[in-house]
């Protein structure tokens, strides 16, 4: 992953991809996008709810494909754009799959929130395009064969979570895939900001809405992932996320809790070297560097102003404090099966937080039982994956349920 080399014709025209394109990353991509019109165009986009703004979109990029949800959805959507549109409407998960893989796609962002942007995502890797990953949903459910696909399949693979960005930038060009110690590397140190609840005590959490989650104090992101950031399972699974990145065992990676989100992470090296990358946090600043690699373009993004900047703290993150990320370092140690049923139980878990059906704490509790009932089998497929997540899924539903007719406090 991660090959430089075959990088470097980038000053070409790039036709995009955008899946997701109506969300959070969606929309920081397009506007990077609009400001290099020159460098890229789109040439499909997808959306799931939000119809009136993939027309929108697609009035202002011109695209030739859109990707809905279902047949009923492309006919709303047709209705809304101009009677002599030449646009292509396509749907389902087939849908998603083609404009991921078709022959005039160079770049595909991969900015589908959750489990739903893993076959997709999957499709570009393995028709070998230039892979901006934002979904890192796909790599906690699939991690091994979703790189043992990158590799076959010689897909570019580059990581837009911000941290996983930053990592990127400061390792070397010439790093070799899980071999961090010929790099001279002893840890990744992954940043967190500890997210709106960093300072209250676990029993404070119990009734916090999903307004008061989504309350992140430094970044403007999809509520799924701001609640994730609220329950710190957002770095849980970025820990999983580099793990099978870089190629690096979960004994190399620290999670530093830095509430200013300035250093969006850093490469430690045996020499005693610590390199960081730093930024206001917006995504559009990794969004640019992955579009534009190995140049770098315009973002949008204000300098950081060192003048303004309060002080850099750290902290390390303890247990108690947030117990869905260390939860999500032991899936990552007990293998492929566990963090397939983490994430599952994870999406709907916060699914059912964000309806107000659970408590925000439940959350923790229905991850931790389906990661201790389901971690045991073998997946050595994507089927396996994908019948392994149902079965998490359906398992976290009936703990959601129990809950919802148990509980009359929340
Ligand atoms: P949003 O919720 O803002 O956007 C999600 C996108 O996925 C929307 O385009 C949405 O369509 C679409 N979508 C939702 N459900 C489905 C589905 N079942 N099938 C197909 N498409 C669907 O999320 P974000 O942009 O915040 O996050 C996207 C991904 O990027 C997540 O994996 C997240 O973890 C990751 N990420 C996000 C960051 C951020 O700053 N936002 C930072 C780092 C990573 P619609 O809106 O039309 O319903
Ligand atoms: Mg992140």
């Amino acid at each position: 992953m991660l090959d430089t080399a075959s990088l470097q014709d980038t000053q070409q025209h790039q036709s995009i991809t955008i899946l997701g394109a109506t969300g959070s990353i969606g929309t920081s991509t397009l506007n990077v996008i609009a400001m290099h019109p020159k460098r890229y165009s789109v040439y499909a986009i997808s959306g799931h709810s939000q119809l009136h703004k993939l027309a929108k979109i697609a009035e202002q990029f011109a695209p030739q494909v859109i990707a809905v949800n279902n047949q009923e959805d492309a006919l709303t959507l047709a209705s809304l754009l101009p009677h002599d549109s030449t646009i292509n409407i396509c749907c389902g998960e087939q849908g998603l799959i083609d404009i991921a893989s078709h022959k005039h796609v160079d770049t595909v962002m991969s900015a589908i929130v959750g489990a739903a942007g893993l076959l997709p995502t999957l499709a570009a890797v393995k028709a070998g395009k230039k892979v901006l990953l934002a979904n890192k949903e796909s790599l906690v459910m699939s991690g091994e064969l979703f790189m043992d696909a990158v590799k076959t399949y010689k897909a570019t693979l580059i990581p837009i979570d911000s941290e996983h960005n930053a990592i990127f930038q400061c390792l070397p060009t010439n790093y070799e895939y899980a071999n961090p110690n010929a790099s001279g590397i002893s840890h990744l140190l992954l940043t967190a900001s500890g997210g709106p609840f960093r300072e209250a005590m676990p029993d404070e959490l119990k009734n916090v809405t999903p307004d008061q989650a989504c309350a992140h104090p430094n970044w403007d992101m999809g509520r799924k992932i701001s609640v994730d950031s609220a329950s710190m399972m957002n770095k849980g699974l970025e820990f999983i996320e580099a793990k099978w990145l870089f190629g690096i065992h979960e004994d190399n990676i620290k999670v530093v809790i830095h509430p200013q989100s300035t250093i969006h992470s850093m490469v430690q090296y045996k020499d005693g070297s610590v390199l960081a990358q730093m930024g206001n946090p917006d995504m559009r600043t990794p969004i640019a560097h992955a579009l534009a690699y190995p140049q770098r373009i315009e973002s949008g993004v204000e300098a950081l102003n060192f003048f303004e900047q309060a002080n850099f703290t750290f902290e390390a993150p303890e247990p108690e404090r947030f117990p869905n990320l260390f939860l999500a370092m032991r899936a990552s140690r007990l293998g492929q099966a566990a963090t397939t049923a983490l994430n599952a139980a994870n999406e709907i878990a916060v699914e059912a937080f964000l309806a107000e059906q659970i408590c925000f704490t439940d959350i923790f509790m229905v991850n931790q039982a389906v990661v201790e009932q389901m971690h045991s089998p073998t997946l050595n497929s994507i089927e396996d994956i994908l019948s392994h997540d149902a079965n998490c899924r359906a398992l976290a539903s009936e703990m959601v349920n129990t809950i919802i007719s148990e509980a009359t406090q929340c």
